[in-house]
């Protein structure tokens, strides 16, 4: 997972009164942990079998009080085994912004799960899913994985068969999986790993550049090595960071001068308007990847690709020369990407959640939420930038957008977030904070809006008194 604000210690604003964060905080992490003995209860037997007592580390490292059990959940809401109900704006850095148990998704995953759902072969709904994703992504090709790294993986090695190429080209801030090439940032001047455990060869090979900063784009593409750039259609693990108007069209020109291909990540911007920011905003990629809540939160990746990157995968017998031997198979795949289940529950999410109508009905939705957060803000008499992306909306401590992550870190304030997030989550709604501010799932509805607002100016006032 991306790395959080912790980096960024500073308040930016100096309305926000640290020592009074801090008893805030302490206040409301006393209510959370007496409020909820049995997560804690299942927290203490769970780390004896698992690090941390949780089935994937990060589910602790993202938060900053101990993680809460989950019961059960229906639509916008989901409830944990201490019996609280929670209005969930989180939805999983929007993988379940189909919301919960949407209807179409369970009634089309329980069917599936009948008939069976892993064969490696193909269903009739794999047609049905790329014919859905080319007419609303534009790309006439598809293939399938079961997470977004997995298919940002399988993009990466295509665009190196089709260009000779090896090297990579991102921005940072960026977040495009947990594969190791891309788990790289720029440090003085030199390429360093993100993370422990990342091999130096893995990232040797990829640049980073800052967002928005296309002189970086130019100079990086000169040398004509870079086989793929890749950019999502706006920053969305560093808060959002808007492009420039021109910048996805520079970054077309400038890719297609020297034949570099062009993959934009729509893994979190898919649910933002239909065929994505892609559509909505006209871009022209050789590949796209849409992943997290493309199949309603059963897990599913895709990829598009043009005609000419699909021959590489179609080409048969005939093949290609790799250090000296013959090798057929582009290194694509694993056994059960493209899976029945997934592509019946992608199939009911296109068709039932991913509308137009749904999409619009977000979208006013969301708006609705950066009024109602801007109103708190006017109150406490702050003039902080608040803004939507789609189905989602966020906020930062500052007036002026930032435009790259580095303005983005220092327009944040982390022990604000942490306390932001356990203080909604003390009175029923759970929220992400930083990169991910609230989303709006398409099971959403004007009340659960009001009912956000309504603690977010609580929380406002608490913090801005
Ligand atoms: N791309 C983007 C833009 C993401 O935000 C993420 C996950 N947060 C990924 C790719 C990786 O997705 P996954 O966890 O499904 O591999």
């Amino acid at each position: 997972m991306p790395r959080t604000t912790e980096d960024h210690p500073q308040a930016s604003d100096p309305r926000v009164d640290l020592d009074r964060v801090a008893h805030l905080k302490h206040r409301e992490d006393a209510a959370f942990l007496d409020a909820r003995p049995r997560s804690l209860a299942l927290l203490d037997r769970a780390r004896r079998s698992m690090p941390l007592g949780v089935p994937m580390s990060w589910m602790d490292w993202l938060f900053d009080n101990p993680p809460i059990f989950v019961d059960s959940a229906d639509g916008a809401y989901f409830t944990d085994v201490d019996g609280h109900r929670y209005l969930d704006m989180y939805m999983n850095i929007t993988v379940s912004s189909a919301g919960h148990t949407h209807p179409a998704v369970v009634a089309a995953a329980i069917d599936r799960l009948q008939c069976g759902v892993q064969f490696g072969l193909p269903t009739e709904d794999a047609i049905a899913v790329s014919e859905a994703l080319t007419e609303r992504w534009g790309l006439p090709k598809w293939q399938f994985a079961l997470s977004s790294t997995q298919s940002v993986t399988d993009v990466i090695r295509l665009a190196r068969i089709a260009t000779g190429r090896e090297r990579l080209l991102t921005f940072e801030g960026k977040y495009h999986g947990h594969l190791g090439e891309l788990l790289a940032i720029e440090e003085d001047g030199r390429t360093v790993p993100e993370y422990v455990g990342i091999d130096a060869a893995d990232i040797a090979r990829t640049e980073v550049v800052d967002w928005n900063d296309l002189d970086g784009v130019e100079r990086a593409l000169r040398a004509g090595d870079i086989a793929l750039l890749i950019a999502e259609p706006a920053l969305t693990n560093s808060g959002i960071v808007f492009p420039s108007s021109t910048f996805h069209a520079e970054l077309r020109r400038l890719t297609r001068q020297v034949g570099t291909l062009l993959l934009v990540d729509e893994t979190q911007t898919l649910p933002c308007a239909y065929g994505g920011l892609v559509r909505q905003w006209g871009l022209d990629p050789d590949f796209v990847v849409l992943g997290k809540s493309l199949g309603g939160g059963v897990p599913t990746s895709a990829y598009g690709m043009t005609d000419d990157i699909a021959a590489f995968i179609e080409r048969q017998g005939e093949p290609y020369e790799v250090a000296g031997s013959a090798v057929d198979e582009p290194a694509i795949g694993g056994t059960m990407f493209g899976n029945a289940l997934s592509m019946a529950a992608t199939r009911a999410a296109l068709a039932e959640v991913w509308t137009p109508e749904n999409h619009a009905r977000t979208q006013r939705l969301a708006a609705l939420l950066v009024a109602g957060m801007r109103e708190a803000f006017d109150d406490a008499s702050v003039d902080w930038d608040v803004y939507q992306l789609g189905n989602r909306a966020g906020f930062r401590f500052s007036p002026t957008p930032p435009t790259n992550n580095v303005e983005a870190g220092e327009r944040d304030v982390p022990a604000v977030r942490h306390l932001q997030r356990v203080f909604m989550a003390n009175r029923g709604v759970w929220e992400f904070g930083w990169w991910c501010g609230p989303v709006v799932s398409a099971q959403a509805t004007r009340d659960d809006i009001d009912f956000y607002l309504s603690v977010f100016a609580e929380f406002v006032r608490d913090l801005l008194e």
